[in-house]
């Protein structure tokens, strides 16, 4: 009988186990190395090293909130606007930021510092912190705060002056009355299993509507529309992001170029109709869509629609002139 007891209630051999066979997480991040240095809850610590709690329920829940914010020149592009973003997403979750804005701003720059950065992308990361193995945000006294610049090419170069081409989502966007997409938390699922669908089909991105059928964005990135020479894109109300880019797309590169920018609910059909469509976004920047494919759920491409040859004029102008602004010297950080 004891012999019994003691071999089930003996510990794993260490060498023997399954688990000892498994892929080591672990080894693999090592291998990722030092560069860059990430700010992680008050430290700045190598790639490799840049780690947070398993308790930490950011990762357990998906619990925080992020931004992804571009480095032009050695200057934060629009950051005040991402600033304001972020503190606002943290109030609407409930989650008070544990630093002050200026705070914030001078992690980033220290962190585009260190790693030497003139372009950068960054990505800052407000988690509920660590607590306890249950939902009550209160066992998380201390949110953590993470800074990584680092660089960022989100879609092929070539696509910037071709264009791309993308698919419609069959899964709906998570409704306005759930989680409102305004809120950038880091509860991305949402967005991740649509991505999945562009990149079964061979696509790098997607166009989601809501449950209304109504186009609301990409999985990353804004939507826009010309037609009949003025642009149009889906209001908030439809659920989606109020994107940085998205506004600066209508209050300043439009106005500028005088064109007219309006918001507007669409269907699928007014986007499949326009005489061109772009994606905006921090990280996809400005980018043509010119083929627009829709599929069945079971790997078949029901039908495909041509919008443009190539980048249209007016898509081209903007994008044109944005890449004058941030590549010249007055890159606004407000
Ligand atoms: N929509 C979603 C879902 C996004 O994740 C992003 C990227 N932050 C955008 C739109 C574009 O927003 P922004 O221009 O602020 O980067």
């Amino acid at each position: 009988m004891s012999t019994v007891t003691a071999a089930t209630s003996a510990p794993t051999p260490v060498g023997g186990s399954a688990a000892q066979k498994l892929p080591s997480a672990a080894v693999w991040q090592q291998d990722q190395g030092d560069k860059p240095l990430v700010w992680v809850n008050g430290r700045m610590v190598p790639k490799h090293a840049a780690t947070v709690s398993v308790y930490d329920h950011g990762l357990l829940y998906g619990d925080g909130v992020f931004e992804g914010i571009r480095v032009y020149r050695g200057k934060i592009f629009l950051c005040k606007q991402h600033m304001d973003r972020l503190y606002r997403c943290a109030e609407q979750i409930r989650m008070k930021i544990p630093v002050t804005r200026e705070e914030m701003i001078a992690v980033m720059r220290e962190c585009i510092r260190v790693n030497g950065y003139s372009d950068a992308y960054i990505r800052l990361v407000v988690s509920r912190g660590y607590g306890s193995l249950g939902l009550d945000p209160r066992k998380c006294p201390v949110p953590g705060v993470i800074c990584i610049a680092d660089e960022i090419h989100l879609f092929p170069a070539e696509m910037y002056e071709k264009g791309m081409r993308v698919v419609v989502a069959n899964r709906p966007k998570t409704p306005v009355a759930c989680l409102d997409p305004r809120v950038k938390t880091q509860n991305y699922l949402n967005n991740i299993l649509a991505k999945c669908e562009a990149i079964d089909f061979g696509c790098h991105e997607v166009i989601m509507l809501n449950l209304d059928g109504y186009v609301s964005e990409g999985s990353g990135d804004n939507l826009f529309i010309v037609k009949g020479g003025k642009l149009y894109t889906p209001p908030p109300e439809v659920g989606l992001l109020e994107g940085i880019t998205r506004q600066f797309v209508m209050t300043r590169l439009a106005p500028e170029l005088k064109v007219k920018c309006l918001e507007k609910k669409m269907t699928l059909d007014d986007v499949l109709d326009a005489d061109e469509v772009f994606l905006t976004g921090s990280a996809a920047e400005i980018i043509s869509v010119t083929q627009i494919d829709q599929h069945d759920g079971k790997g078949k491409i029901t039908r495909s629609t041509k919008i443009s040859d190539g980048e249209g004029a007016v898509t081209g102008r903007l994008r044109r002139r944005f890449r004058e602004i941030v590549t010249g010297a007055n890159v606004p950080e407000e």
